[in-house]
């Protein structure tokens, strides 16, 4: 297999683009795809601070490198990893030191905010408490919310998260499925500003992931592949499955699946007037109803806790 740009051997096919590249122009590619999304989704950001969600995976680690090479020459905008510790013994540790190393690597200042004396419990703890409920539904609610606090607390204009084509593709298709219109509406990247929430960029939001794991193979950077022990349990697994289906037998799916994201984002902000979230009574941080989700979640298990 040769490279459709030069002669050289190929290392990747992309035939959602009917073409194979050799590691230069694969590595441009994905570089430019990106450098196009940074510009799409932060137009005109020439000072001021970006947080990037670091959690030490392929995907974060990937889009830290890259927010780094997009901004290294804008000395005016200040580049923050921030990580979240959920307390999951048999994995975060490790992680987060892969997300320390990168961190160092490039020289950016690093944050690691902690469930445990954020919300005064853990992921494991919390499983042991709610042995029914998938982990994943308030895992990703907290470090939804411990994240764009830590954003917030070191003053993050915007957020930038490691999605990549596929992690999009596949909530689209969920909240579509769910009939979630407010979800699929609330999906990063944001277009939208809202009092008390940093603004979500995802600049990964063109490349499949097999392509984020061999640019963070032939770039060598530190991450840590161990996959999470709860991770099975998750509702996603089915959606993942189903979207790769969809994309070997039609290549491109997964694009179009965004690029119809992007037309009913477009027109729900244009018809629908966009509503101020309330405040959640318990911890003051954006809400949909009374108690945020986070606050509703640490409830179920602190009533369960004191039941057991
Ligand atoms: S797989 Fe689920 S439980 Fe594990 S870190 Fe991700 S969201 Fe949390
Ligand atoms: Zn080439
Ligand atoms: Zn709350």
């Amino acid at each position: 297999m040769r490279c459709s740009s030069c002669a050289s051997p190929a290392v990747i096919d992309q035939p959602y683009r009917g073409a194979h590249a050799c590691a230069d122009h694969f590595l441009a590619s994905v570089e430019e795809r990106v450098r196009r999304e940074m510009h799409r989704q932060l137009p005109r950001f020439g000072r001021g601070t970006v947080a990037v969600a670091l959690s030490g995976g392929k995907d974060s680690s990937v889009a830290l490198a890259l927010s780094h090479r997009y901004f290294r020459r804008r000395p005016t905008v200040r580049l923050v990893a921030v990580s979240v510790d959920e307390g999951i013994a048999d994995y975060r540790p490790s992680t987060l030191r892969a997300a320390g190393s990168l961190a160092e690597q490039l020289g950016v200042e690093h944050h690691v905010v902690r469930a445990a004396e954020e919300l005064g419990t853990t992921v494991d703890r919390t499983v042991g408490d709610l042995p029914g409920t998938v982990p994943c539904s308030y895992c990703g609610v907290w470090r939804r919310g411990l994240l764009n606090r830590a954003a917030r607390d070191v003053g993050a204009d915007a957020l930038v998260l490691g999605f990549n084509l596929d992690d999009l593709a596949q909530t689209v298709l969920m909240n579509l499925v769910h009939g979630d219109l407010d979800r699929l509406v609330r999906m990063a990247p944001h277009r939208i500003r809202q009092p008390g929430l940093v603004p979500r960029v995802a600049p990964l939001a063109s490349v499949p992931e097999r392509e984020v794991y061999l640019y963070a193979r032939i770039r060598a950077l530190p991450f840590d592949h161990r996959e999470c022990p709860h991770a099975g349990r998750a509702a996603r697994n089915f959606f993942r499955d189903l979207v790769w289906k969809l994309e070997e037998a039609q290549p491109g799916t997964r694009q179009s699946l965004l690029r119809t994201h992007d037309r009913l984002v477009e027109q729900w902000l244009a018809s629908v007037p966009v509503e101020r979230p309330a405040v959640c009574r318990a911890c003051g941080e954006p809400a949909a109803q009374d108690l945020c989700r986070a606050c509703e979640y640490l409830r179920i298990a602190r009533v369960a806790s004191e039941a057991a």
